[in-house]
């Protein structure tokens, strides 16, 4: 069972802005749109995220680099579609001082424009490919509509680029299948469940041959993009005449990808598992697996302050991230009340009678449920609770999730289920570009793009112009 999410669903975008306060995860009310602060508690989450992220990187023989912030506008204009793209996105240095530059500098909008050039001094032949690079750093949108503290910002603090290069097309297309396998495990490692689609040709990443992109869903229907893997081809290798020498002795240009996710994706945490008390956390992401709270009563508050500070030794010395909260003044109620908006997994409380019975009372925060357990099974009790909780939030979301996937066959039903806020809806298409805007302009939505985490064969008719159907695609109200 979980707990009330009235709240969280029909407010939820007031719910997420007073959530992010409350829980001090970020503030955003730095004097610069769009630009916000990660606050301790946040950052704890931000890097405890990015851990998982790092590990599936690492373990898959990518490696960490850094790249300048500054990209040269000649460097970023070398591939034309990609310039055409991020022109107006850009924020630009002109002057240093008060001289003015001849050539002005990009604040990177991503960052293919600044590694390939280099990558081309760094590989000589096949023996250098493939070569897979990332990097964790900030980039920079001019956004110029309403902007979203960690959903749609102007500094992207938490970009997570990954740029690979390979001798060929399908060394390159088995990259995008090993990106999205990597992505499939993190999320489901901090318990976001996500929809994979293939963007239309319209949507893809400007410079791309294809796109594949991971969506969730908010509590109010509407998608989120939190991750995208692309095949870039050659469109950037050849925009900077980067070649290799093949096993023959010929010079051939590497084909490349890109993936990326953001910030977007403590967003997602927040709000798949969130509920009106506040966040609920993942434990093995949560900055503060358990927080242990002493029930004093008269004459009592030593014995119960000792015996909570003893625990959290033991918790600790078990790597459990576990702290007492010893505040004076403060009742056990506005405690939990306090810890609950945090979202931290779970609660031990330690009044008189648990310390006189050797026993421990723990509460989860997702179900709010008591379990009591002999005090001497204290660390196990705790790491089963813990991996329980971890399965059960993630089988809730994934399941939460697939009840917001809809299937129709007209137009006003889809748009319908969207406007009421139902999640994303399939329908069949011909593949035409046209019947892709007339979907998108009948739903005021987003084509999210073709499933290509089901497989599907097409069944039946364009839902616009009547012709047989080539795909099924999604199509939601996006963020
Ligand atoms: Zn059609």
């Amino acid at each position: 069972m979980s707990l009330e999410r009235k709240i969280w669903s029909e407010q939820f975008t007031e719910w997420f802005s007073e959530m992010l306060l409350k829980a001090e995860i970020a503030d955003f009310r730095y004097p610069l749109k769009g630009c916000g602060v990660w606050m301790p508690y946040g950052f704890k989450l931000r890097k405890h995220i990015l851990d998982i992220m790092r590990r599936l990187l690492d373990e898959t023989g990518h490696q960490e680099v850094l790249f300048p912030l500054l990209i040269p506008e000649d460097l970023l204009a070398k591939e034309a579609v990609h310039i055409k793209s991020f022109f107006e996105e850009c924020f630009w240095v002109t002057r240093g001082g008060s001289t003015e530059f001849d050539v002005k500098y990009a604040l990177r909008p991503t960052s293919e424009t600044a590694i390939t050039p280099m990558v081309k001094l760094w590989v000589r032949s096949h023996a250098d490919l493939p070569l897979k690079l990332y990097q964790v750093v900030s980039v920079f949108r001019y956004e110029t509509k309403a902007t979203r503290p960690l959903i749609r910002v102007r500094e992207v603090t938490t970009f997570k680029e990954a740029h690979t290069f390979h001798r060929s097309y399908e060394d390159a297309a088995r990259q995008v299948e090993e990106g999205v396998e990597i992505y499939k495990k993190f999320f489901d490692e901090i318990c976001v469940p996500y929809l994979i689609s293939q963007r239309p040709e319209w949507d893809k990443f400007a410079g791309a041959v294809y796109t594949y992109a991971f969506d969730t869903i908010s509590p109010d229907g509407r998608s989120l993009q939190i991750g995208t893997v692309h095949h870039l081809g050659t469109n950037f290798t050849k925009a900077f005449d980067f070649t290799y020498e093949t096993r023959e002795g010929k010079r051939e240009y590497p084909h490349s990808t890109s993936y990326g996710i953001s910030e977007r994706v403590v967003a997602a945490v927040m709000m798949v598992h969130g509920d009106d008390r506040g966040l609920v956390l993942p434990p093995n992401i949560a900055p503060i697996q358990v927080i242990v709270i002493p029930i004093p009563y008269k004459g009592v508050e030593e014995v119960v302050n000792e015996e909570a500070k003893k625990i959290v030794e033991e918790l600790k010395a078990a790597s459990i991230r576990a702290e007492a909260d010893l505040r004076e003044d403060v009742t056990p109620g506005s405690k939990y009340y306090d810890w609950e908006i945090k979202g931290v997994p779970i609660r031990v409380e330690v009044g008189p009678r648990d310390v006189e019975r050797k026993e421990i009372t723990l509460v989860r925060r997702d179900t709010l449920e008591r379990t009591v357990i002999p005090r001497d099974k204290l660390v196990d009790g705790v790491k089963e609770l813990m991996e329980k909780l971890q399965n059960d939030l993630r089988e809730r979301a994934w399941k939460w999730l697939r009840e917001h996937v809809h299937r129709t066959d007209s137009i006003e039903e889809a748009r319908k289920l969207i406007d009421n806020r139902q999640g994303v809806v399939e329908v069949m298409w011909c593949g035409e570009e046209e019947c892709g805007f007339r979907i998108e302009e009948g739903i005021s939505g987003r084509v999210l793009g073709m499933p290509i985490d089901t497989k599907e064969e097409p069944k039946g008719n364009c839902i616009v112009c009547g012709k047989p159907a080539k795909q099924v695609i999604r199509i939601a109200r996006a963020f």
